[in-house]
């Protein structure tokens, strides 16, 4: 592909000097959009693929620019005494191109989730934080889901990993197969989220309105990486109490690590760090209740992965 006819990465962060999700200090991209939805997600501002409007009620300084700036009358002062100072709908948002709503806010109280940058953009940050990773360091992209602009991802990765920098890649598995395929040469490792074997459970994932389960798909990707891959595979786990820890669920997932033939899980506790996320974008966080697991619990689930001869890493005390 010629590189200048590539479009922008839609991206929400670029994190550099991360301990996780890879070998060594890496830089981690975030990219935009989520083909699942799940309720604890701890990145919400990446599970669409537009950009999102973040409202800090505490920066506000009450000055109502932003609503005589919205052509599409999205903001309003909110009436109620509860609350914060303005109301925004995000349906008539949707639309609009110009966010010319951030432009007029000085306080910075209102921002966006999500901007284009250049292949050229992210390269130039790599290249300058790469100096600071040592010998093992790389990159990481994420979400997301990188697999969702499928040319952008395979051309940055083929670009680094052209330039001896380890690639790695966490996916959700739930795109098609096509998006994943022609990135696999130019990827070192790739971190394959296996959520539940209950298609019962899978409006968790998918949002409560739908009826499709995401299941099939993402099971039958993570089988044909397992033997088109030739880079290492780890499963990541999250551990969400009432949803995925029983017992049945967990030892059908090692039977599922099992069948491909590969043998490592990551298993990540439930954690509500990004909660305030959803507030700041007018949205329900709907696991709140959630006990987080505590260590006993997390000793259990790695053990019945260990007892089928999986090796189980828990939370971020990865050799990784
Ligand atoms: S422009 Fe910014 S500071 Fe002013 S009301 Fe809107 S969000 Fe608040
Ligand atoms: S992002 Fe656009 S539509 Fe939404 S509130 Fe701002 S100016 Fe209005």
């Amino acid at each position: 592909m010629d590189q200048s006819q590539l479009i922008p990465g839609r991206i929400f962060d670029v994190q550099g000097f991360s301990v996780h999700d890879g070998p060594g200090c890496r830089t981690l991209i975030f990219l935009k959009g989520c083909s699942l939805k799940c309720d604890w997600c701890s990145n919400p501002e990446g599970i669409n693929h537009t950009n999102e409007l973040i409202y800090k009620t505490i920066k506000c300084s009450h000055d109502n620019l932003c609503i005589a700036a919205c052509e599409y009358s999205a903001i309003t002062a909110n009436s109620d005494e509860e609350g914060s100072w303005l109301k925004i709908s995000r349906f008539a948002c949707t639309s609009c191109e110009t966010y010319s709503c951030v432009s007029a806010c000085h306080s910075g109280a209102l921002s966006l989730a999500g901007y284009n940058m250049s292949l050229d953009e992210i390269y130039t940050i790599i290249n300058r934080d790469r100096q600071y990773w040592g010998s093992q360091g790389g990159i990481t992209l994420t979400g997301g889901e990188p697999f969702l602009q499928p040319d952008f991802t395979v051309t940055l990765l083929k670009q680094c990993y052209n330039a001896y920098i380890h690639t790695a890649v966490e996916t959700c598995g739930n795109v098609p197969w096509g998006n994943i395929e022609p990135a696999l040469p130019f990827l070192d490792w790739i971190f394959f989220d296996l959520k539940t074997m209950d298609p019962k459970n899978s409006h968790h994932l998918t949002g409560y309105a739908s009826k499709v389960s995401a299941i099939p798909n993402i099971l039958d990707n993570a089988s044909r990486l397992a033997q088109n891959f030739h880079g290492r595979l780890i499963f990541r786990m999250p551990v969400i109490p009432g949803f995925n820890d029983t017992e049945e669920n967990i030892v059908q997932t090692a039977y599922f690590i099992k069948s491909t033939g590969r043998c490592e899980v990551n298993i990540l506790p439930l954690h509500h760090l990004g909660r305030e996320k959803y507030n700041l974008l007018g949205r329900k966080y709907y696991t709140d209740e959630l006990k987080i697991p505590d260590k006993n619990h997390l000793l259990w689930v790695s053990g019945i992965f260990i007892s089928m001869g999986i090796k189980c890493y828990t939370g971020s005390e990865t050799p990784f």
